[in-house]
């Protein structure tokens, strides 16, 4: 610890907050030392330009906290059916505790996600739908658009929409859900906003030379193609005949041999594996944000972390859909170290509502207030 050096001054409007490996960070004095329980002696620095002071654990994703936990541990578990009480019974702490720590890795692969897309050589066309699942009640359903990759099963993105509850209901669930619809009203065009952001996000997998055309496959709903419409790029990459839409009926066979096969492969493994969208659980998602941490983080480990293939082929879903695996290896080596910093990420418009908690739950005020550190 006491050869650590900061990289970059923690203050994001200094002008010394953007340096790398390239132009190190020299403009600091030391600025004394504080000890904790947990990581013991703590040395303290100071910018020369800006006089913000900063510490070893400002660049650590562990900032802020007295507990250290295994990222990767609470990773698996969580994409393992375990509700976020059973994992605050297993590391014998509050719920509390536990989604912050899903927040802050949700954020970690975000940036991770943001790194490695860059380097990423396409390989396969796409398809997008709807996952059905509520967050605070039934009366509360939403979808979570998914983009996945056809060979693959790579998930590129994932973007949430509230709706209004549909359906067969009785003459009281009418009466309550008129009456929560005073409290909450979803936009009547959520889907098709939401899905002008998965449109955007597969026009990523586009390349000149790799890559010149897509074919990007959703099922027959009027929304879909509405929403390619209202992004301006996916529009003009439409028309140029780069972008392909093509569609199936939600009611084909869900068999290998369907266009949506990875969607719905997807879909079906986040309806066993995460505890909230199990049918009929009571572990259900109180917290449009947290659900969309929970999500990110599922994907991430349905991403890179499961094989391709349980029997057969044993790369992850990441290097099918041509994440370069030596990349890979060295973002996941320091991933639960290193702190990744809000202002040095390029997200995209789902990443970035999930990143910084934007997303609006059902039947509470406002916006939710968060952590100056996560905007950082
Ligand atoms: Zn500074």
């Amino acid at each position: 610890m006491s050869k650590f050096k900061p990289p970059f001054c923690s203050n994001s409007l200094c002008s010394e907050h953007w340096h790398d490996r390239s132009n190190p960070f020299t403009a600091y004095e030391s600025w004394g030392s504080y000890s904790t329980k947990v990581f013991g002696k703590v040395n303290r620095f100071r910018c020369s330009t800006c006089g913000k002071t900063f510490s070893v654990q400002t660049f650590r994703v562990d900032c802020w906290l007295k507990r250290v936990y295994d990222y990767d541990d609470l990773t698996e578990r969580l994409s393992s059916c375990s509700s976020i009480r059973a994992l605050g019974r297993a590391y014998k702490v509050a719920g509390k505790s536990i989604q912050n720590r899903i927040g802050r890795a949700a954020r970690q692969v975000l940036a991770f996600d943001s790194l490695l897309s860059s380097s990423r050589i396409p390989v396969e066309d796409l398809a997008a739908d709807g996952f059905e699942s509520f967050c605070v009640s039934q009366f509360h359903p939403n979808n979570i658009h998914l983009l996945v990759g056809r060979i693959s099963q790579f998930a590129y993105e994932c973007d949430h929409v509230t709706l209004r509850r549909k359906g067969a209901m009785t003459a009281c669930q009418k009466k309550k859900r008129a009456k929560l619809e005073l409290q909450f009203h979803p936009d009547p065009k959520g889907t098709e906003k939401s899905f002008s952001r998965i449109a955007l996000a597969s026009l990523s997998v586009l390349s000149d030379e790799a890559r010149p055309f897509l074919e990007l496959w959703t099922d027959e709903k009027l929304d879909y193609p509405r929403g390619i419409a209202g992004s301006a790029c996916a529009s003009a990459m439409q028309k140029q005949g780069r972008l392909v839409h093509m569609t199936i009926s939600s009611r084909a066979s869900r068999t290998l041999k369907n266009p949506l096969f990875s969607v719905n492969y997807l879909d079906r493994e986040i309806r066993k594996d995460l505890h909230e969208h199990v049918r009929e659980t009571v572990c259900f998602g109180r917290n449009v944000n947290a659900q969309m941490e929970r999500m990110t983080l599922y994907l991430f480990f349905h991403n890179f972390r499961k094989c391709h293939r349980s029997r057969g082929d044993s790369r992850s879903h990441a290097v099918v859909a041509g994440l370069d695996s030596a990349e890979i290896r060295k973002g996941l080596r320091d991933i639960w170290q290193k702190r990744a910093w809000h202002s040095r990420t390029s997200l995209t418009e789902c990443g970035e509502d999930t990143w910084l908690g934007l997303r609006k739950t059902p039947l509470r005020d406002g916006f939710e207030r968060r952590p100056a550190y996560i905007s950082a």
